[in-house]
């Protein structure tokens, strides 16, 4: 590993004007991702600016609203009450991922960060267009088990790797950061970039702009919801695919829905076809189905991840059986 400076900063305003003045410089959360890959020497930043303790508050809004910001730890977020009872769906989503100790240490704005797992991105022997632009891709014609079959591109077919944002996506959560320009807000579901021809620019933040905060708007029928990953062991693994749910059933008819699947392409994926196949239809297995090929209609595999297809597929109607048997009793 690199040496490195560290710096802690007192304030989001501090924290951005330290990496303003230092190019070489990144913010440090829990660094459950950034400590490996400096460990590995995928990443050596000059300085390391400690941001865990800022913005540690979830704020549960009157209107069913819920703010969470970027210093809450993994942990914490699945065990407040009001993320229990009004997101279920984002608690088995954050309880999902990694290892109860990786979750005490890891914060939802580090999530939003995290890199993927591609093989070949983490072996420095490894051609790979993410880590060196220009290098080629060894993925492609590797063992590409664990990569896209949505919206992948001829430069990168990496995955990003978290339960949590699959979780968000489907709850139309919205990102907010803080820069030298001063505070935005983005949707979480353009907050990842599919890798097109610069699979090295995963998000739509600038390097100096720092998350603060994940809000979710209120979403009622959000307390049917759940979250279901499939991966090769039962924990501390990766997912396959996994899907994020919320039913809003009357009458055994779907009067609204939210999907996302994860692992599946270079962002978390929000089904919209799926959603629009599915409103106002029966929640039957065959509508579930339906839904399903829609979205997966331009899916593509390779030699080793062609599976992920109907594995989604039929992911998607499992999850989506058990909620609305669960919604009718
Ligand atoms: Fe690198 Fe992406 Fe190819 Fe993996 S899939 S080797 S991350 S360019």
């Amino acid at each position: 590993m690199r040496a490195f400076e560290y710096a802690r900063a007192s304030t989001a305003s501090d924290a951005v004007r330290l990496i303003a003045g230092d190019p070489q410089a990144k913010f440090l959360a829990g660094g459950t991702n950034l400590v490996d890959l400096m460990r590995e020497r995928i990443e050596a930043p000059a300085t390391l600016i400690d941001v865990t303790g800022l913005s540690r508050e979830i704020e549960a809004r009157d209107d069913g609203a819920l703010v969470v910001g970027a210093g809450v730890k993994n942990t914490e977020l699945a065990a407040h009450s009001a993320v229990r009872e009004r997101f279920p769906v984002l608690v088995r989503a954050v309880v999902a991922g990694a290892s109860g100790q990786i979750r005490n240490m890891a914060t939802v704005g580090g999530n939003l960060m995290q890199r993927t797992r591609c093989y070949y991105f983490y072996d420095d022997a490894a051609r790979c267009n993410k880590r060196m632009p220009g290098s080629g891709c060894d993925a492609i014609d590797g063992f590409n088990r664990i990569h896209a079959i949505l919206g992948a591109s001829p430069t990168c077919i990496a995955t990003h790797p978290s339960d949590m944002c699959v979780a968000l996506a489907a709850l139309d959560a919205s990102v907010h950061v803080e820069g030298p320009k001063g505070g935005r807000t983005i949707k979480l579901v353009d907050f990842h970039c599919l890798p097109a021809d610069r699979p090295n620019l995963e998000t739509d933040l600038a390097r100096e702009e720092l998350i603060t905060a994940v809000a979710l708007p209120p979403l009622p029928f959000a307390t049917c919801s759940t979250y279901r990953k499939v991966r090769d062991r039962a924990s501390y693994a990766f997912a396959l695919v996994s899907v994020a749910a919320a039913l809003d059933l009357t009458g055994g008819q779907i009067r609204d829905v939210r999907l996302a699947l994860g692992e599946v392409a270079h962002k978390p994926w929000r089904a919209l076809e799926a959603e629009k196949a599915l409103r106002g239809t029966p929640a039957t297995k065959e509508s579930f189905r339906n839904a399903a090929e829609a979205e997966l209609r331009h899916a593509s595999g390779l030699k080793h991840n062609a599976f992920k297809i109907e594995l989604a597929k039929r992911v998607i109607v499992h999850t989506l059986r058990e909620l609305s048997q669960g919604a009718q009793g």
